[in-house]
């Protein structure tokens, strides 16, 4: 067997989900919930993470959230 054809990702090895590039220091960009299911992360390498847009804040996206309250 050939040592360097066996080139199997690291376990801290993230696929980028924009460039499918192999990275060893992944950057969360995404974390998707499912109702059926544990969900999964979406990773970026650093130099692709800059192009994905921040994580927008859970009670931002609430109805009424920020504005004044009805009640
Ligand atoms: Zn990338």
């Amino acid at each position: 067997m050939d040592a360097a054809s066996s080139r199997t990702p690291g376990a801290r090895q993230r696929a980028c989900t924009r460039c499918d590039g192999l990275t060893d220091r992944p950057v969360l960009v995404s974390d998707v919930h499912q109702n059926s299911g544990p969900g999964f992360s979406v990773y970026a390498c650093p130099d692709c993470a800059p192009h994905f847009p921040v994580l927008p804040d859970v009670a931002a996206l609430l109805p009424g959230a920020g504005e004044r309250r009805a009640r």
